[in-house]
């Protein structure tokens, strides 16, 4: 027999079937989708593969090699080689890339066949009745007092399961004992998998379905029709924080569950917390969910991988990659929080779970849902437009009030003598919250590394003449470049719209911050979350639980200390200088600027107090400033759009990034140029635009260079038929070939 295997390489040569013998003694363990370990080239060790077919005979029979290994713990559905092809050719990369992240990570073909599983463990039994083993006591048969001791152990726990490594604590015997007694057929020792349960320990007691209000009811129903009709629609669940969306999911879940189907909850990796996962856990007990996300040690997310595939886990919740969880019959797929970055990979594949969703939804005829207070703009676009289906929710379900949101004018500050960070009104504020023994959340809403230049007079910021892009400011060139079309110009010193002579550079400051708090508030404690702050495992959760449970009165932090998290005493929010993410170098600014705005306003008030909001600001009238203070998604929405249909950016146009890597940066430079030419040459009537060569963000990495073009076009298919004639003139000139040149579509971030 004949398998059909793709070699686990991201070399593009090798993205094809090889054909390899499967040994006869093999043949029981050769199924599709199962990896192997063979000999490949010239290569000393063996490469890993999958099977993807099997067959009787090969063209190139004489000249083919043989299978050494096949792994079989660990294999791939039908299903998802087809996706991992879809995927393959959809985001530019190999289809093993693809497969590989449809397993448990560190579980590769070779650790999983040279290591005794560490999760599998011995167990002991009896192989000889009780009286048996008594008269073999008796007529002396049996001698050893450890042999006695063991099996005597054993009979008295003859309703439990024995650990080997229990049996020989308890029993005070050795593992030889163990041998011997196998030996002479007393016992057996069996290897079994255990599961590791990440739910340790906890008690949770079980919960009741709240009843529904009516917009929550009404959306319920939409939703479940499409379930219980086996239909593949997509819904947006639009619905401020704290409308009973998560109420809806579970409920959705309920049904699935009762039609004996399995749901993927996917959420972000930073909000899924065991506050967001005991909710769950209390509906519907622990047998029936697994959990994914990168915090579980490799056991633990094999076990729970495993969970899945044998059908005992039909709740699937965890972060982007669970969208591959190996479910057996899928019923159901939710995104929580549709808007979050983190859905779409930064690294290749890029690929973005919500299209994976969709992909799934088509394949299986089931309902996709994607909730968010604040919805990415493409969605929106879709929802308005008849791609899917808007459902609103309007109110907290609770009753809980929305907060008060106040702006403050950063610019007054100044020309009031302020030179601190924090304005006098929200001094006043946090004054007031110590007083009242209640907790304040401050953040900087900063990403990445980019410093802008501002104005502090007039609040100008100099943006790209041909982008409407903030310039990012190089400190080593003391120039402003245009992360998107490589324009550059010289750093300002003095404010081209005022004359003002106050331009400052605007980078990290949750230290700075946090100083000044300590000087302003001697007496109150204080805790700090940020990059440089959480780095070990669980840190993230430590900072939070430790501000929840130890009543800390200030959180100060970037933020991701405004994600999802459910503080019950924040009764206020400071947003110190809301401008830092309206102006990253990136299309997108104003609507992360809303979003998190917005989502940090619903930390406020969650309890019973209603909360405050303060967003501090150079620029009070920008609208996604004034939107997220409105809490008026829809205004936001009309100019945004506005914008990028000016522009011609997502999701009005679609955009692909070609981005190129490089150790040689003339050579580089070059071949950009050369794409460039390539690309105008071959557009003919085609519209489309070219922007670029740029630098990226960060334009050197490891000593590797680093360039993207971007081209902007109003249909999607111009860019596909782009990118392939792209790859065929990359791939016949030779001067490429010391180039990594990817393509992503739509990026998130530029
Ligand atoms: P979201 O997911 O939209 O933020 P949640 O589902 O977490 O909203 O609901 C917010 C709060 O309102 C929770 O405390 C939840 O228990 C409560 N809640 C949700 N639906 C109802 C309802 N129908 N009746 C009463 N309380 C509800
Ligand atoms: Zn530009």
């Amino acid at each position: 027999m004949i398998a059909e295997v793709i070699i686990n390489s991201n070399v593009k040569n090798l993205n094809r079937k090889f054909d390899y013998i499967i040994p006869e003694e093999l043949e029981a363990q050769a199924i599709v989708g199962a990896r192997v370990l063979l000999p490949f080239g010239n290569k000393k060790e063996l490469e890993e593969g999958y099977i993807v077919g099997i067959k009787e005979t090969s063209e190139y029979l004489d000249k083919l090699k043989s299978i050494a290994q096949i792994e079989s713990k660990l294999h791939l559905s039908d299903e998802k080689i087809e996706l991992a092809k879809w995927m393959a050719h959809r985001y530019f990369c190999n289809i093993s890339d693809c497969m590989k992240l449809m397993l448990p990570p560190g579980t590769t073909a070779k650790v999983m066949s040279n290591r005794v599983n560490d999760k599998t463990q011995n167990f002991v039994y009896l192989t000889k009745e009780a009286d048996e083993i008594e008269a073999d006591i008796e007529s002396k048969k049996l001698k050893s007092e450890k042999q006695i001791r063991a099996l005597k152990f054993l009979i008295e726990n003859v309703e439990n399961e024995i650990l080997s490594t229990d049996l020989q604590m308890f029993a005070d015997v050795t593992n030889a004992v163990l041998k011997t007694l196998e030996k002479n057929g007393y016992i057996e020792i069996v290897e079994k998998e255990v599961e590791r349960n990440p739910f340790i320990h906890k008690v949770i007691e079980k919960s009741q379905n709240l009843v529904l209000n009516s917009e929550q009811q009404d959306a319920f129903d939409k939703i479940n029709a499409s379930l219980q009709f086996n239909e593949y629609d997509e819904f947006l669940l639009f619905g401020v924080t704290g409308s009973g969306k998560t109420e809806i999911y579970i409920r959705l879940i309920e049904e699935a569950l009762k039609l004996g189907k399995d749901s993927i909850m996917l959420v972000p990796e930073i909000s899924l917390t065991p506050q967001t996962v005991d909710r769950f856990l209390s509906r519907f007990g622990e047998e029936k969910i697994a959990v994914l996300h990168s915090k579980l040690s490799v056991g633990e997310r094999y076990d729970q991988w495993k969970k899945i595939e044998r059908g005992d886990a039909k709740i699937v919740i965890g972060a982007r990659s669970a969208i591959f969880a190996p479910v057996q019959n899928l019923g159901l797929i939710i995104i929580d929080e549709e808007h979050d970055d983190s859905y779409k990979s930064e690294m290749s594949p890029r690929y973005s779970a919500k299209e994976i969703a969709s992909y799934l939804g088509k394949q299986h005829n089931v309902p996709v849902v994607l909730g968010s207070a604040t919805p990415d703009m493409t969605t929106y676009h879709d929802a308005i437009n008849g791609k899917k289906e808007l459902l609103e929710l309007t109110k907290r379900a609770n009753n809980a009030s929305l907060p008060d949101i106040e702006i403050v004018d950063l610019r007054h500050e100044l020309a009031s003598g302020n030179k601190t960070m924090v304005s006098q009104k929200l001094h006043d504020e946090i004054e007031e919250n110590l007083k009242n023994k209640k907790q304040t959340i401050l953040f900087l809403n900063r990403r990445g590394f980019a410093t802008f230049i501002m104005c502090r007079d007039c609040g100008y910021t100099a943006k790209c003449k041909n982008c409407d892009i903030t310039l990012t400011y190089h400190l080593k060139e003391n120039k402003l470049k245009c992360h998107y079309c490589g324009y550059e110009t010289k750093a300002l010193t003095v404010c081209p719209e005022c004359g003002g002579k106050n331009i400052r550079y605007f980078g990290t400051g949750t230290q700075k911050l946090e100083e000044q708090i300590k000087t302003m508030f001697p007496d109150a404690t204080t805790i700090r979350m940020d990059i440089d702050t959480v780095t070990k495992k669980n840190s993230h959760e430590d900072i939070l639980n430790s501000f929840k449970k130890d009543g800390i009165d200030i959180l100060i932090g970037t933020q991701m200390v405004v994600k999802g998290h459910d503080f019950p005493k924040v009764t206020l929010v400071g947003a110190l200088a809301a401008d830092m993410s309206l102006y990253t170098d990136d299309y997108r600014s104003g609507e992360r600027t809303f979003q998190l705005l917005t989502q940090a306003a619903g930390r406020a008030g969650r309890g019973d107090r209603p909360g405050e909001v303060v967003i501090q600001t150079y620029d009070p009238e920008h609208y996604a400033i004034e939107a997220s203070a409105a809490q008026d998604y829809e205004a936001f929405y009309e100019k945004e759009i506005r914008y990028r249909s000016l522009m011609g950016y997502p999701p009005v146009e679609n955009l692909m990034a070609v981005l190129a890597a490089c150790e040689d940066e003339v050579l580089l430079e070059k071949a950009c140029k050369y794409l460039k030419e390539y690309i105008l040459r071959i557009k003919g009537q085609a519209q489309l635009d070219v922007i670029g060569p740029a630098s990226p963000g960060v334009d050197k990495i490891k000593d590797i260079y680093r360039r993207v073009i971007y081209v902007k076009a109003p249909e999607y298919r111009t860019l596909v038929v782009l990118k392939d004639r792209m790859e065929q003139y990359i791939e016949i000139n030779s001067g490429f070939q010391k180039m990594r040149i990817q393509f992503d579509f739509n990026p998130m971030n530029l």
